[in-house]
């Protein structure tokens, strides 16, 4: 990478140097479509299934429960969509500060005449299991409840463990979009007891445009995009083996390397938090520890206009992000901030730094500094 301090990890992370060497090789050997039967196409597919079986032990799954997708957003999209018709009608729960692949979706459902609960949240961020509790009692025609593992904005760590136990005491099924927590957080799927899961490889250093949905076996929900039998007619499409087998080794490499990456990032959340404070910043989120993913930090300055702080930010070539979208001469608030404080200035007024292991303590030096100088010339309009 060129000098840009990069601080948007939860955007999407730089490649591993295996996942990328991986890439490359199997673009260039690995040619043969994995359906047919010809030498070459028989050494993808068994590279394929041996992607499969990597990347289910990380989270505890047999390889049989491993669907192969674009990525965290089809992932989500297949988990709502294919269980409400497999479903056909009733009633559908998700947080309020889930992604847009999941909320827009569920906007979606409710066009086709399925009916939404947005979970409230705590001024962290937590979804309390006791409205989850109360809302499966007020549906029992609920057909899943869908509550991420970690929130992308602020960081937050979901207690889908119990969340999960709640939907099956009802009946329920339990969908999780773990694409910010996969190789950072332990995700067993059977200690979780969780029947379908999302995950992205571009968010622990793998290629974009893969990822898979993790399905329990015996769980009965059925594809989103039809045509061809590949992933046993749960996916149709040509696999994209050179993109699988590279999550597969960025997912190695990151397991293998995840405490030490996570304790020094956790180590820099701190160090960063601590400067930004005296700012005055104010901290979104659950204070660093168990509750919040190492890599967040998430802060608000009410009162500025976080589209022109980035703006100044990146001509210092500092990337960071806001908890929000902008777009030309307008702010979105953020829905999760929103969610959790009800305070629009503060939403309006997020910045969102997410951390990687290759972030240093003296960059952080500079953001303080450059962030400083920025701050005394924005003002909101
Ligand atoms: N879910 C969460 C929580 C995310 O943070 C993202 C990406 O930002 C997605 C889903 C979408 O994943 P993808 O970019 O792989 O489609």
């Amino acid at each position: 990478m060129d000098n840009t301090i990069y601080l948007d990890h939860a955007a999407t992370e730089p490649m591993r140097e295996s996942a990328l060497q991986t890439l490359m090789e199997e673009s260039r050997t690995l040619f043969g479509n994995a359906s047919a039967s010809y030498q070459s196409a028989r050494k993808a597919k068994s590279v394929l299934e041996k992607a499969r079986t990597t990347l289910a032990a990380c989270i505890g799954a047999s390889p049989a429960g491993i669907f192969f997708t674009s990525g965290g957003t089809e992932g989500d999209n297949q988990a709502l969509v294919a269980a409400a018709e497999s479903a056909g009608k009733g009633h559908l729960v998700v947080s309020s500060i889930e992604h847009e692949a999941v909320l827009r979706t569920a906007e979606y459902l409710t066009r086709r005449g399925f009916s939404v609960t947005y979970l409230p949240v705590d001024e962290e961020g937590f979804v309390r299991v006791s409205d989850l509790e109360a809302d499966l009692e007020a549906h029992p025609d609920t057909f899943l409840v869908s509550v991420m593992s970690a929130n992308n904005e602020v960081g937050t760590i979901e207690p889908i463990k119990e969340l999960a136990a709640c939907a099956h005491r009802h009946g329920t099924l339990f969908h999780t979009d773990a694409v910010q927590a996969f190789g950072k957080l332990d995700l067993n799927v059977q200690r979780l007891d969780i029947d379908l899961m999302s995950v992205s490889a571009h968010k622990i250093g793998g290629p974009k445009g893969t990822g898979f949905l993790y399905i329990r076996p015996g769980v009965k929900i059925g594809a989103l995009l039809r045509g061809g039998m590949q992933e046993r007619g749960r996916r149709a499409g040509t696999e994209p083996v050179p993109l699988i087998a590279s999550f597969a080794a960025a997912a190695e490499d990151a397991f293998s390397k995840r405490e030490e990456e996570q304790e020094r990032i956790r180590d820099l959340q701190r160090y960063l938090f601590e400067k930004l404070t005296p700012l005055g910043a104010l901290r979104n989120g659950p204070a660093p520890g168990e509750g919040r993913l190492a890599n967040n930090v998430s802060v608000s300055f009410p009162g500025i206009r976080a589209d022109l702080v980035l703006a100044a930010l990146d001509l210092a070539g500092i990337a960071a992000s806001a908890g929000s979208a902008c777009t030309t001469g307008a702010v979105n608030p953020s829905h999760v901030i929103l969610a959790m404080t009800g305070d629009r200035e503060r939403a309006e007024g997020t910045l969102r730094f997410t951390l990687g292991a290759e972030n240093t303590r003296e960059e952080l030096d500079r953001v303080q500094k450059t962030l400083s100088g920025v701050l005394q010339r924005a003002t909101c309009t």
